[in-house]
């Protein structure tokens, strides 16, 4: 796995550059990096705080030194929560989301028996059209939000809205109108329990095909933009090239199988295929997947020949699935390596 370091800077400096004028707080997602010298790197470009998926992922990154983390998913479980409760005795700052009273709950007994003293911040997560976590718009999140409130060891500070079925609709005119649609959802919510009495001062959404629309919508405090920094063929195809894709798998060519097709060593272990085959940087190779080892590059009389021994670029389709498939990242400049980052949290999905 090899960045190009002049591409991702840039990439890094096109979301501030564009975000950080709106006044809005960038809490970049680490689902995607999983690395904590990034997260060192983007905190430099201007990021408050950052997010995980899961309390394993956020066990690396504290204990890495940072403390403002938004755990984004919710934390189901005794085993699980007791692992939230034994981080949070340790950095305070811990930020979560939940989307259910019996989720709060057994988060606050936890708390309870642990003999901690300070409450939890805590997010009310709500459904904004994804239908995969969340509690319902309007009376159920106000339902949630006065329940959360009941609990000693929790204080509402806000409210989690993630639109991630809208991140890549190709048309940007469509995925703009859907987004504005979702963030009136999530703002609407946050007025209401405004009314309601509820703190509500952090209100956080957004990835990185949406994030420039949600900053424009007031009320909106925070954007989680996670993919931007890499890229993928999917991200391109739906957002255009204002990103670069950084990140290539460097692939070598390990047997030949006729005039114009070679075999390379990316297979299912180097390369997701959730989001379709990745591609090769070099439009005239056309991949197939050989398995788990394996790919294919065929191509017509217009394309060098490969050989036995040549190294070609791949392009992941999707970006995040495919880094927590390796160990390490080669980041580059100009063709010669400069520093190997590990990938930190890799297999933390608990
Ligand atoms: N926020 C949440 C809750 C997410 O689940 C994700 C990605 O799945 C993101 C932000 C980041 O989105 P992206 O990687 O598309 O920028
Ligand atoms: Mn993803």
């Amino acid at each position: 796995m090899i960045v190009d370091l002049d591409l991702m800077e840039a990439n890094i400096k096109k979301l501030f550059d564009k975000l950080l004028p709106t006044g809005r707080s960038i809490r970049p997602h680490l689902k995607t990096t999983k690395s904590v010298i990034l997260a060192h790197k983007l905190e430099a470009a201007g990021a408050k705080g950052c997010c995980v998926a899961k309390v394993s992922e956020a066990e690396v990154i504290a204990t890495a030194g940072f403390d403002d983390i938004l755990i984004t998913c919710e934390i189901i479980g005794k085993p699980k929560v007791k692992r939230l409760v034994e981080l949070f005795k340790k950095h305070k700052s811990i930020k979560i989301v939940v989307d259910s009273e019996a989720g709060a709950t057994a988060i606050d007994d936890a708390l309870s028996h642990s003999g901690i003293e300070e409450p939890i911040s805590t997010l009310v997560d709500l459904d904004v059209g994804l239908r995969r976590t969340g509690v319902a718009a309007g009376e159920p999140a106000v339902a949630l939000a006065k329940h959360i409130s009941t609990l000693r060891h929790m204080r509402l500070i806000g409210i989690q809205g993630y639109e991630g079925h809208l991140q890549h609709i190709h048309d940007r005119d469509d995925r703009k109108r859907q987004c504005l649609n979702s963030m009136k959802i999530l703002t609407d919510t946050a007025d209401l329990l405004r009314e309601s009495g509820f703190n509500m001062e952090v209100v956080t959404t957004g990835g990185s095909g949406t994030a420039e629309f949600c900053a424009t919508v007031p009320g909106v405090t925070e954007l989680q933009p996670g993919s931007f920094i890499f890229m993928d063929t999917d991200y391109r195809n739906a957002i255009g090239t204002f990103y670069s894709n950084s990140l290539t798998l460097l692939s070598t060519v390990v047997s030949k199988q006729g005039d114009r097709q070679v075999t390379i060593d990316t297979g299912l272990k180097s390369l997701t295929t959730d989001s379709g085959l990745a591609e090769c940087k070099d439009p005239r190779y056309t991949h197939r997947n050989l398995g788990d080892e394996h790919g294919s590059l065929s191509w017509e009389d217009d394309a060098p020949g490969l050989e036995i021994g040549d190294r070609i670029e791949m392009i992941p389709s999707h970006i995040d699935p495919t880094i927590n498939l390796h160990d390490f990242y080669y980041a580059y400049r100009r063709g010669v390596i400069e520093e190997i980052w590990p990938v930190d949290s890799r297999g933390k999905v608990q």
